[in-house]
């Protein structure tokens, strides 16, 4: 098919995932003609493999932790058991909900949703069973999928969070392989469903991303609800025999499970796309891009998890805006990578912004850092809860990295991220105040700690 009107388009977007929906959304509300191919759900791995559908696990987990220390605030609540029929049909319906949503947005705007798998032909063109998509601008948003470990194989009771999502039983015993942020949320998804939980990690800590004193909160958590965890251990293999995993490890310790999780982390989806026929510059699969997203190709742009960087979501949703906006000439501000907020969901919540205290000396130098326990919070006590808000500022400068754990500490990172973007220092924070008794009134605590005024912690 030659390029006839209706299939050129000022940008055409492959993927329609959070990066690639994103994008067509904005530029179709710019002016821009687009047009948006995916092969699978519009919405792609957050809608229905990944944020929101973990997300409502971790609620139901919630509740069923709810259910069963109801005794300790004076109600008489048993736990019974986890129905993961009824479970899943929550999670489900929460999920299709947002579907439809999603799908009605894009309909409501002029945008061409084209389904299939489409594949880069020629430096501005798609194709998609046969039709030829022609764009002044090419976004590329393919993603990302899960990874495994060489000679360890996604089948039985070896399993990914691609089918985790859907078990239809409860495991007794669980390994879960890799304390990332998948790992640890899925570990605490399963142990308050009941199962026996141990996860093995390579590295000295779980979520070794975050700052250090984060990992030991978490792992002093962990060890309180009985989640076992084994730091600077490598998997060495695993074989199925039944219904039973048996996991080995380095040392030569053999744990025995009723499933395996392997939450090794994500790559890039972008084999066979014809993305290094067209030229573009890729590193071990990832699409290398500037940061105003643009490939080594003129015209070609990359976003979400197939660019280097923190798999997020709305760090997909951020690009995706910032393409649109910048193809439509509205010479848009570039993205800080270190502003994005990182959240952890697991029990308890782990959110984060900037610098770790380690990463904040190298850059900075001369810092200093503040933990406010939630020990003197009034809503942490209320609430059961332990952790801490720790501040790392620039020596007599702005805040450059907050790091919260503790119960809802997740909800606290929009004020977190405002104060590290817009580069506030303690004082200005500690003279905005903060409602009595919530769990963000330990950020403001922490702030006015900082700002020598301590007010419900010792200075
Ligand atoms: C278990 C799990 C939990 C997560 N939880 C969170 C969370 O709580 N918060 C958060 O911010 N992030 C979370 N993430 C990460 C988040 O899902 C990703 O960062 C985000 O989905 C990336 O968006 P994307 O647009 O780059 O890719 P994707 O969402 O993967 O979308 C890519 C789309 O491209 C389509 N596609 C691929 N190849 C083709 C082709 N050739 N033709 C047509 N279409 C194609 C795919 O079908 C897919 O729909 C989680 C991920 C997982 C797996």
């Amino acid at each position: 098919m030659s390029a006839t009107a209706e299939n050129t388009f000022d940008i055409v977007i492959l993927g329609g995932g959070s990066g690639g929906y994103a994008c067509a959304l904005r530029a179709a509300e710019l002016g821009l003609s687009v047009a948006l191919v995916e092969k699978g759900k519009l919405g792609g791995t957050c809608l229905h493999m990944g944020c929101i559908p973990t997300k409502a696990l971790l609620h139901a987990a919630e509740v069923a932790d709810t259910a069963r220390e109801g005794q300790q605030f004076g109600v008489k609540t048993t736990f019974e058991s986890v129905d993961m029929n009824g479970v899943n049909a929550y999670k489900d319906g929460v999920v299709a909900r947002l579907y439809k949503g999603l799908q009605g947005l894009v309909k409501s705007k002029s945008i061409e949703y084209v389904e299939g798998e489409g594949r880069v032909v020629a430096k501005n063109v798609v194709e998609v069973a046969g039709r030829q998509l022609v764009g002044k601008n090419l976004v590329l948003a393919t993603g990302s999928d899960a990874k495994s470990l060489p000679g360890l194989d996604i089948t039985g009771r070896v399993m990914t969070s691609d089918q985790a999502l859907f078990l239809d039983f409860v495991p007794s015993r669980v390994v879960v392989l890799g304390g990332g942020v998948i790992g640890v949320e899925f570990a605490s998804v399963f142990k308050s469903f009941g199962s026996e939980v141990t996860i093995i990690e390579a590295l000295p800590r779980l979520v070794a991303a975050e700052d250090e004193a984060i990992s030991k909160q978490l792992e002093r958590s962990f060890r309180k609800r009985k989640i076992s965890f084994k730091t600077n251990v490598k998997f060495s293999g695993a074989t199925q025999s039944g219904d039973v995993v048996s996991v080995a490890v380095e040392s030569g310790e053999t744990i025995e499970a009723d499933l395996l999780l392997v939450a090794v982390g994500r790559g890039p989806v972008t084999a066979g796309l014809g993305y290094e026929e067209a030229g573009i510059t890729l590193d071990r699969g990832y699409v290398l891009a500037n940061e105003r997203c643009q490939t080594n190709v003129e015209d070609i742009y990359a976003v979400g998890d197939i660019v280097p960087g923190l798999q997020l979501a709305h760090r997909g949703f951020a690009q995706g805006i910032f393409v649109a906006e910048h193809i439509a000439g509205l010479n848009p501000p570039v993205i800080d990578e270190m502003g994005i907020p990182r959240v952890t969901y697991c029990d308890p919540e782990i959110a984060s912004i900037g610098y770790t205290e380690a990463q904040a000396k190298e850059k900075f130098g001369e810092i200093e850092t503040y933990d406010y326990s939630l020990g003197g919070n009034g809503k942490s006590q209320i609430l059961a809860t332990q952790g801490f808000v720790r501040l790392v500022r620039q020596k007599d400068g702005p805040v450059v990295g907050v790091h919260m754990i503790g119960a809802r500490m997740g909800e606290q990172v929009g004020e977190a991220q405002l104060i590290y973007n817009w580069e506030a220092l303690p004082s200005d924070v500690a003279q905005l105040i903060h409602a009595h008794p919530t769990q963000n009134e330990a950020l403001g605590e922490a702030h006015l700690a900082l700002a020598g005024k301590p007010l419900h912690a010792h200075a």
